[in-house]
């Protein structure tokens, strides 16, 4: 490759491919189900193969299925979903923590036998207490040194379900004073009677990730096992499980920095709480940081994906503004997704001068930039048309625009039209405002070149779509929610779900079905929601119009 490696993990990649140090890269990517797959996974999925596909390689999808208590298979049909839904393909190649359970115990024999694991009596809390410190040394079992034939026989008890859940473990056989703690003789099985989601009620004990990751990595043949930075430590574990057993085929774990996001709780646990207390409607709710909540809010994979390569990857831990991921998906949508028009508040404006039966078929472009892209829809203009409250001020300020008392404003695609007053009920609530058009204006220009700045955007009440639009703020209304020890959920915003009924829009919207993305000028980038029924859309915003990459890329900068 002639081109400069992004990134330390591909520059290590490249350089053992070109000396020869692994013939072909093969990754995994191995999520545990417990759980829906969030941006953070997203970031580790776009890594695994996306390094796979640029160097000819493989990846695995494997399920790091040790632990039955959590473990769910919604949580699996839902991973597989989001990872195909993201563009990735894992072929045939899908396995299962679970799948080596057998090859795992054979091996956990031999340790056995070498002398290298024995079976503890201590209970886990005195397991936890005699580990030690990082100053002080861990205190031996009592039980370290067991015979083999001992060792042998009470493994074969315990996976035969002769002792109660915890009574006892098999443990490495390490080194007690080692500085590294995760090398004091650390835990390899624990007995535990759980009905797994694959292997039914066929173990009581299972083996601990620590035990059963790097061997699944060595029996799939994965070269470069990237983890996060909170699995460094266990590095020297990793390696030693590997070394002890002999193994011909040694994968290398190499650990990088897991993305954290501002506003944004990526914590499974959090997550799952979240759902479970109905503090959002689902895992697919549009404000959750899980895929499937990014794709139900409208994000599409390919911004997902510019977003990861845009973020980079780094050895130290940081946190990124979540406005870069905004910006990610307003960057795709900007150059693929059809203009349109619709009123989220809805006031109606009368045009006084307008013929009452008229109605005239305004061409206008999907795409104005350019407009043979998208062609063009014919949207019909009359005397009476919705548009936003907030277009309107009765008594404005010096640099508002758009529609006030005697001033011109332009109607998208159609006319200039004057203000002439409004209506009121009896509250004094304005329920009307009144116009006069310039028939001479069609299409919106002034023959006469006279200068209109404000361009407002409308919906023909006659034909107007009735919609409801859900508008979303971040879920949480601080930068680090929890922070400082503080209980997350105390941080959630109160404000971040605001459902607009009544909404108007534009007829060429009345087929939208679930999944469909435009814009609404003016307003943002909206996509159907599965709640859209024929002819009564439910509209989520994926997010409004401002914000450049200019300004994020400064904020960005501040925070560092
Ligand atoms: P748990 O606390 O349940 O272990 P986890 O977030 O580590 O949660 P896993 O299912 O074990 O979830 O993660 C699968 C893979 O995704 C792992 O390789 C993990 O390192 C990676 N990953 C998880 N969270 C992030 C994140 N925020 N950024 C980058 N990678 C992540
Ligand atoms: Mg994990």
């Amino acid at each position: 490759m002639s081109t400069e490696p992004r990134d330390f993990i591909r520059r290590i990649v490249a350089e053992e491919l070109a000396s020869g140090k692994v013939e072909r890269v093969h990754t995994r990517f191995p999520p545990e189900p417990n759980g829906y797959l969030h941006i953070g996974h997203a970031k580790s999925i776009v890594l695994n193969f996306g390094i796979a596909e640029e160097f000819g390689g493989l990846c695995n999808l494997r399920f790091d299925d040790t632990n039955p208590i959590k473990e769910e298979v919604e949580y699996v049909e839902s991973i597989r979903e989001d990872v195909r839904w993201l563009g990735f393909d894992w072929e045939d190649r899908e396995y299962y923590a679970s799948d080596y359970f057998e090859q795992l115990y054979e091996w956990a024999e031999q340790l056995i036998r070498r002398g290298k694991a024995y079976v503890c009596d201590l209970s886990p809390e005195e397991v936890r207490a005699t580990r030690g410190t990082l100053t002080e040394p861990g205190t031996p079992s009592p039980y370290r040194d067991r015979s083999v034939e001992e060792n042998l026989d009470l493994l074969r008890r315990m996976r035969a379900g002769e002792f109660p859940d915890g009574s006892r473990t098999l443990r490495a056989r390490i080194d007690m004073a080692a500085p590294n703690l995760n090398l004091r003789d650390p835990v390899m099985y624990r007995i535990l009677r759980a009905h797994h989601h694959r292997t039914g009620d066929a173990w009581c004990i299972y083996p601990t990730y620590d035990w059963a990751h790097g061997q699944s990595d060595a029996i799939e043949g994965i070269t470069h096992s990237l983890c996060t930075l909170e699995f460094e430590a266990h590095r020297p574990l990793y390696d030693w499980f590997l070394e002890a057993l002999e193994l011909p085929h040694r994968p290398r774990q190499i650990e990088f920095a897991r993305l954290n996001l501002t506003y944004t709780v990526l914590s499974k646990r959090r997550l799952l709480q979240l759902v479970s207390e109905g503090h959002v409607s689902g895992w697919d709710d549009p404000r959750m940081p899980t895929l499937s909540g990014l794709r139900r809010r409208g994000y599409t994979p390919e911004a997902i994906r510019a977003f990861c390569d845009r973020i980079g990857l780094a050895k130290r831990d940081s946190v990124v503004d979540v406005a870069l991921l905004e910006w990610a998906i307003r960057d795709h949508l900007n150059t693929t997704v059809r203009r349109t028009m619709g009123v989220l508040r809805p006031v109606r404006l009368v045009i006084e001068n307008y013929p009452e039966e008229l109605v005239e078929e305004m061409d206008a472009p999907y795409f104005p930039d350019e407009p043979a892209r998208m062609g063009y829809r014919k949207v019909p203009f009359c005397r009476e048309l919705w548009i936003e409250a907030t277009d309107f001020m009765e008594d404005p300020p010096k640099k508002f625009w758009r529609m006030a008392p005697g001033r011109e404003v332009r109607l998208r695609w159609a006319y200039l039209v004057t203000c002439t007053g409004v209506v009121r009920d009896a509250d004094g609530e304005i329920v009307e405002i009144r116009a006069t058009y310039d028939p001479a204006t069609r299409g919106g220009d002034a023959p006469d070149g006279r200068r209109v700045r404000g361009t407002i955007h409308w919906v023909s009440a006659r034909h107007a779509v009735d919609a409801e639009v859900r508008l979303y703020d971040r879920l949480f209304s601080v930068p680090e929610p929890g922070a400082g020890g503080r209980d997350f959920l105390a941080d959630i915003n109160p404000d971040s779900l605001e459902a607009l009924h009544g909404c108007k829009l534009e007829p060429s919207l009345a087929g939208v079905t679930a999944g469909d993305r435009f814009q609404l000028e003016r307003t943002g980038y909206f996509v159907a929601d599965p709640d859209t029924t024929p002819g009564r859309p439910v509209l989520n915003r994926i997010v409004p119009l401002k914000d450049t990459w200019a300004k994020i890329a400064r904020r960005q900068q501040q925070t560092r």
